[in-house]
């Protein structure tokens, strides 16, 4: 059988499988590695090196010594730097797609979207990096100036996960960069390659040794947290699961390191009645769909209003039913597997635990056998209110619906969660869609949209969704402290 491996094996070797620190490619200090797998068939593809905390202190070190210099690189050269890398992740796109594809399992049109958005924020940021903008004021007494300045904020530490393994990793390196931090970015064990593929072409634009270093490692308690315990670290942006993220902002409290955090969503996606039937079920399609369901932002809850749900349900039934699912890199494919077998696993128990509890299947919910952690697009229908479905992030290609009679209890539905990183509304009366918006709790709001994803907005939850934002100017000032001078002349 030739694999996706095999048949692309120059995708995996134009840059090198190890650690890199201080701007040279590595083993790790006690040579272990990870093996990465395809997700579509559950095989070997390639192993990288896994960091030790010793690495990882090594990489803190090299972080440490070019911080001085990157500091004070003119914002116009390092905005160059990060231009030039989006344009040579431009030009790679369709190699880093396949990349994605072959780590991540997801289907190629939704790797080649990733690309995009990724090399985006490079883009963004490059544009960003000249525009870090403080304020001058008279104080209220008249006796002095207020001077605020955003100081590069020092050396950070990202950790990505698996389900966006090029644009996570962008998202925070774009902006740390701009803001003239240095880095040491901590990928997912499950997709380590793009991270590595990205920091080599860092590299190639121009990015001084030590400024990014990478350091993938199947122990990533130990090794984030001593990098958490080191004082030279001031920064931890993390993006991954709710559950992960309160250890770590409980590791980070011991020395006050300061906190970003993207975590989980349980999104909301709410189909008025005077909304266009047809236009919302595309927009869940993407909502729901975008990435096999493996997003934050995937709509895990639609709340459809009764006087359309049975057209929405049959509408939304039939598109999810014509999705061709297979290996993400097959033609024609639109939904590759899950992640590994406890996603799989994960998700056919949420469905099955869902029906258990009267829900009806309207089309998927049958576990395939065979190689490959695959599911199939599913569309619950009558889920009783605190069903599992609805609890929990699914993270995978299932659309529990939910029906509604008026707006207060769509409402009151949409916020009982612990989650609020995203909500879909959709109606034709844009003075609803504002109103109900305001009475969202949650970060970030789609009005007939079923995608918020922009590197000029900022992104990011309330609640247990997270703390802070990634992407547009807020963005970089994550990334800095604000220093204020009271000043007298
Ligand atoms: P995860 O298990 O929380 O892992 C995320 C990252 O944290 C990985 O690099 C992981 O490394 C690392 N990690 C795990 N345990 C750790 C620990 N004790 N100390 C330090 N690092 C640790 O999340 P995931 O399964 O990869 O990703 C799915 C989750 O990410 C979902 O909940 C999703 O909603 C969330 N997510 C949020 C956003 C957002 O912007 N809000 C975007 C994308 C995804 P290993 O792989 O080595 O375990
Ligand atoms: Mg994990």
């Amino acid at each position: 059988m030739t694999t996706l491996a095999t048949e692309h094996s120059a995708l995996l070797d134009w840059f090198p499988h190890q650690l890199f620190i201080g701007g040279a490619w590595r083993e790790a200090g006690d040579g272990d590695r990870i093996d990465v797998l395809d997700p579509a068939n559950g095989e070997p593809i390639a192993s990288v090196s896994s960091g030790t905390v010793e690495d990882g202190i090594a990489a803190v070190d090299a972080a440490e010594r070019a911080l001085g210099t990157w500091a004070v690189v003119p914002p116009r050269e390092r905005g160059e730097i990060l231009r030039k890398a989006y344009e040579l992740m431009t030009e790679r796109a369709e190699d880093l797609a396949l990349l994605i594809v072959l780590e991540n399992g997801k289907a190629l049109p939704d790797a080649r979207a990733e690309v995009a958005y990724a090399a985006e924020f490079f883009r963004w940021y490059a544009e960003e990096a000249v525009r870090v903008i403080g304020s001058v004021q008279t104080a209220p007494k008249g006796t002095n100036r207020i001077v605020v300045n955003h100081l590069p904020i020092g050396v950070s530490v990202l950790v990505t996960p698996w389900n966006f393994p090029a644009a996570m990793a962008t998202r925070k390196i774009g902006p740390a960069l701009a803001a003239g931090c240095s880095v040491i970015l901590k990928p997912a064990s499950e997709t380590p390659l793009s991270t590595l593929a990205v920091a080599h072409i860092l590299t190639e634009a121009g990015v001084p040794d030590g400024v990014v270093n990478v350091v993938p490692s199947k122990r990533s308690g130990p090794v984030v947290g001593a990098m958490l315990d080191d004082p030279r670290v001031r920064k931890l942006s993390f993006t991954g699961s709710t559950e992960v993220g309160r250890t770590l902002l409980a590791a980070a409290a011991k020395t006050v390191v300061n906190c970003s955090m993207e975590l989980g969503g349980n999104a909301p996606f709410i189909v008025f009645g005077d909304a266009d039937v047809d236009d919302a079920v595309a927009g869940a399609m993407v909502a729901k769909m975008r990435n096999g369901g493996s997003a934050c932002t995937a709509a895990n809850r639609l709340y459809v209003h009764a006087s359309v749900a049975e057209e929405f349900s049959a509408k939304l039934s039939a598109a999810m039913q014509a999705l061709v699912v297979g290996r993400g890199s097959d033609d024609g494919v639109a939904l590759g597997p899950l992640i590994n077998a406890s996603s799989q696993a994960k998700v056919d128990k949420l469905v099955k635990g869902t029906v258990a509890m009267g829900a009806r299947i309207l089309t998927g919910g049958e576990l395939p056998g065979g190689a490959g952690y695959f599911y199939p697009a599913t569309v619950l229908v009558d889920v009783p209110e605190g069903a599992p479905v609805l609890v929990e992030e699914i993270f995978g290609p299932v659309a529990p619906i939910v029906v509604f009679e008026d707006e207060d209890d769509a409402i009151r539905m949409a916020n009982d969660t612990e989650y609020g990183l995203v909500a879909y509304l959709y109606t034709s009366d844009l003075a609803r869609g504002m109103r109900v918006s305001e009475r969202i709790e949650s970060g970030m709001v789609g009005i007939n949209r079923g995608v918020v994803s922009d590197p000029a907005a900022p992104f990011g939850g309330f609640k247990q969704s997270g703390l802070g934002r990634e992407g547009g100017h807020e963005g970089l000032l994550e990334f800095t402290e604000s220093q204020y001078v009271a000043v007298s002349w």
